[in-house]
């Protein structure tokens, strides 16, 4: 329902000023009135039109609504986190920034790397996070004009950002117009704070929660959370790669955690019952008669959990502790074990 673009549903461009806003929300009120207008899907505009005007005709929801392309003063959308594992990527090869609007082009695509130790990336954690950003400049609204002035239209372009040069005989080739750098507009008087260009930079502080399970080298995309891009260009999207630190003794593949352990020769031989570690505390695992070194047993559910309700395991590979040193009487009895066996 909310999808459209409040600008489109107001039929303004995304520099109007808060005076030409009122004044087109004014015309479409009149224009879709039930009472003028008996067409049946008015009443439904009408409503579209009053949720638009109700964020770009506030100065402050509309900034958050530039800014983040929601008019939700929370800021940047975490709506990526609610299924974690589809959002979830290794590697970023052909994600560009941007949401396919027509206009001035999209800003870059920031990426950051959040250090996570084992444990914060097993059980999740929230990690704050502070980077430097371009957001649209306060004093002309990322127009890049002068306030109370406008872009034009560029002269050495016509508006269209290309100019097309005659390379001799029948060759041409359209290139992006120097002067205006593509935009299609000139600006005459450029806005003093940013210099023409439409940005400022700000330093962002945000908490990011990492829900249980994440990996190495996987990452999360937030929509909308890069920098924005010249003159009123949306913003580039913001790429947290994680990196996680390994463990001393546990070792994860996918959601099973690895790890090893010694048992007594007399427990591997006689079976038995060993206290072993997990990172849901320590455990109670059961040793088989005549387990030979090398065995693996499982440890169900304690493994990693995930917020969707998936869950691994444990997978404990025995060692058989031979000791090195033998007492008189270790040696004794191990003699008279052999005379049984002979
Ligand atoms: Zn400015
Ligand atoms: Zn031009």
């Amino acid at each position: 329902m909310a999808e459209d673009d409040f600008y489109d549903l107001l039929g303004v461009n995304r520099r109007a000023t808060q005076e030409e806003i009122k004044k087109a929300y004014r015309r479409l009120a009149r224009e879709y009135h039930p009472d003028r207008n008996p067409d049946k899907n008015a009443e439904e505009r009408l409503k579209r039109v009053n949720e638009a005007y109700d964020v770009l005709g506030d100065s402050e929801k509309r900034a958050n609504y530039d800014r983040y392309g929601t008019a939700d003063s929370q800021g940047i959308n975490m709506d990526g986190f609610g299924d974690i594992f589809s959002s979830l990527f290794r590697g970023f090869g052909g994600f560009g920034g941007g949401r396919g609007r027509a206009g001035p082009p999209a800003g870059q695509t920031l990426r950051m790397t959040i250090k996570l130790s084992f444990l914060e990336a097993f059980f999740g954690t929230e990690k704050e996070i502070a980077f430097r950003r371009n957001i649209k400049c306060e004093t002309c609204g990322g127009s890049g004009a002068k306030p109370g002035s406008s872009p034009k239209q560029c002269r050495t372009c016509g508006g269209q950002g290309q100019v097309v040069r005659s390379m001799g005989g029948f060759m041409s080739v359209a290139q992006t117009c120097p002067t205006c750098r593509g935009l299609g507009e000139s600006i005459e008087s450029p806005c003093s704070e940013c210099r023409g260009q439409g940005l400022q930079n700000e330093r962002k502080e945000t908490s990011v929660p990492i829900p249980p399970g994440v990996e190495d080298g996987q990452g999360i995309r937030i929509q909308g959370g890069g920098n924005f891009g010249h003159r009123g260009g949306p913003p580039g999207d913001l790429i947290l790669m994680f990196s996680v630190e390994p463990h001393e003794s546990f070792v994860r593949r996918g959601l099973h955690i690895y790890m090893e352990t010694d048992i007594p020769f007399p427990v591997a031989a006689m079976g038995g019952e060993i206290e072993v570690p997990t990172l849901w505390g320590n455990s109670k695992m059961k040793v088989k008669r005549g387990t030979a070194g090398g065995t693996v047993f499982r440890m169900k559910g304690k493994g990693v959990h995930t917020e969707n309700g998936r869950s691994g395991d444990q997978l404990v590979r025995v060692n058989i502790h031979i000791p090195k040193k033998l007492s008189k009487v270790q040696k004794e009895y191990l003699a008279q074990f052999d005379d049984v066996f002979d």
